[in-house]
């Protein structure tokens, strides 16, 4: 043990002349640099004291590699690009629907230069930014008019505030749902300023229910797509066409809100079918919301369509400026609803529609092809196995359906202790990975469903490296 100050850090001046910290700054910048020296000399003393080691022990080396490390990990985006092989589709933890290259372009255009984003370009005057989505929304719905919100959530919020506050909504038991988050209908009725009037049991609603409840006070009569579950056996529910009739009859409202809603028939892409927009509008409902990003395979938003004179009450309600989407949104949302003008190619290229009309063939080959690159990286101490999986579409669509692919298994060789220990260390090296790797731990087994590999050879590249439980940038401990 040396005298008192040998044990001492390096100043941070020495540091700061050490061969490589002016590539540092370079990088980082001067600030971020010196409080990276100063958070790292701080860490180093704690660590002398404890261990009683001496300051001669350290190297320079070690400790710029310890800065770079630091400085790596700060200075890393939070929002990170990642591998969903959990085999849900549209994951709303892992940010739903993955933009097609025709909208990626429009948002970087509108992101990088000047829009007509409020701008009528014909006559110069002020213009409204609905317009830009407006004719192609109704174009592909048969809707008079439409508007754009943040999300669903907000198009239901605004859609009920708009033309149901201070009055009754109407609605059938068997469709109060929680979505998810804090999104349950009765407290968004309760938001809204609607009175909640439920009608009819959890499985059987009969149009006598309605009817019966229509009074003076009602609002709007509002159906709600059940998406996220199902209710099988002895169940009933009133067709859109008999409540739409109602409604007209009663001079109110018909709202509903489809969730994911679709503007194709995803049975011809061998999909489970999901209700249409369209369908809805022709079944009479005067407005109807859907997501953006879910089936529609684009931006976060909340698509509102029906009939003019309510879409106008919706666009004049001070909700709607709150609730109102930006340029990038409108920007990938007009792409996205332009690929679906030509339905013969937009499987080639809506790429939510591609990823969930993937033949299994395709997904078993890629899994084949992959099999041995991950065995070799993960070593004797892990059996890889292409097997059959059922992905799921995700954000509530179909949540019964299941899309047959295939999945490379993960099993621990010697599982006679703790399982769940190794496989949680083994999803954390995957999530630790420079392009993190989401799997699925299910059934004493790590899956990696691949519907969703597009990037195959980003996958393998990660593959040189062998696994290791801690993620990069934590830093050296002094020699
Ligand atoms: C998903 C969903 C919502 C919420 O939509 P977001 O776009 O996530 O806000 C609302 N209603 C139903 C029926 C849904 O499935």
């Amino acid at each position: 043990m040396g005298d008192d100050s040998a044990m001492r850090p390096p100043s941070v001046e020495r540091v700061l002349s050490m061969p490589g910290a002016d590539a540092l700054e370079a990088c980082y910048g001067r600030r971020a640099l010196l409080a990276a020296v100063r958070a790292e000399l701080a860490a180093l003393s704690e660590t002398y004291r404890r261990a009683r080691l001496e300051a001669s022990a350290v190297e320079p080396e070690a400790l710029l590699t310890a800065l770079a490390a630091r400085l790596e990990a700060e200075h890393r985006p939070r929002v990170q690009r990642l591998f969903n092989l959990t085999g849900t589709v549209l994951h709303t933890n892992l940010g739903r629907a993955l933009l097609p290259d025709a909208a990626v372009e429009a948002v970087v255009q509108a992101a990088r230069y000047p829009t007509n984003l409020e701008f009528d370009l014909a006559d110069g005057e002020r213009g409204d930014r609905d317009s830009l989505v407006e004719p192609l929304l109704c174009e592909l719905t048969g809707a008079e008019a439409a508007t754009v919100v943040n999300n669903n959530a907000a198009a239901v919020l605004l859609a009920l505030s708009a033309l149901g506050a201070g009055r009754e909504g109407v609605i059938s038991r068997g469709e109060l749902v929680e979505i998810g988050g804090s999104f349950r209908i009765p407290d968004i009725m309760a938001q809204a300023g609607v009175t909640l009037c439920e009608v009819g049991t959890t499985n059987r609603t009969h149009p006598r229910d309605y009817a019966d409840a229509l009074s003076e006070q009602t609002g709007l009569i509002a159906r709600v797509h059940p998406s996220n579950y199902r209710i099988e056996g002895f169940t009933r529910s009133v067709p859109t066409e008999e409540l739409a009739q109602l409604a007209q009859t009663h001079g109110v409202p018909l709202v509903e809100d489809l969730g994911s809603g679709s503007l194709v028939d995803l049975s011809h892409y061998g999909l489970p079918r999901e209700p249409l927009v369209q369908e809805s509008l022709t079944a009479g409902a005067d407005v109807v919301t859907f997501s953006g990003d879910k089936l529609l395979g684009g931006p976060q938003a909340g698509v509102i369509v029906g009939r003019r004179d309510l879409i106008e009450r919706l666009k004049r309600h001070p909700l709607k400026r709150a609730l109102r989407v930006d340029k990038l949104t409108l920007a990938a949302l007009e792409a996205v609803l332009g690929l679906y003008r030509d339905p013969d190619r937009l499987a080639e290229r809506l790429t939510t529609l591609a990823l969930l009309a993937r033949p299994a063939e395709t997904i078993r080959a890629q899994a084949e092809r992959l099999a041995p690159r991950l065995a070799g990286w993960l070593g004797e101490a892990w059996r890889v196995d292409v097997t059959d999986a059922r992905g799921m579409i995700g954000s509530g669509a179909q949540p019964v359906a299941r899309l047959s692919g295939a999945a490379l298994c993960l099993t621990p060789v010697c599982p006679r202790r703790d399982v769940g220990g190794k496989l949680a260390t083994l999803a954390t090296s995957l999530r630790g990975l420079p392009i993190p790797v989401i799997g699925r731990i299910e059934s004493g087994a790590l899956w990696l469903d691949l519907r969703q590999l597009d990037d195959e050879a980003a996958l393998i590249r990660q593959l040189d490296a062998p696994p290791t439980s801690e993620s990069a940038g934590q830093g050296v401990e002094p020699s």
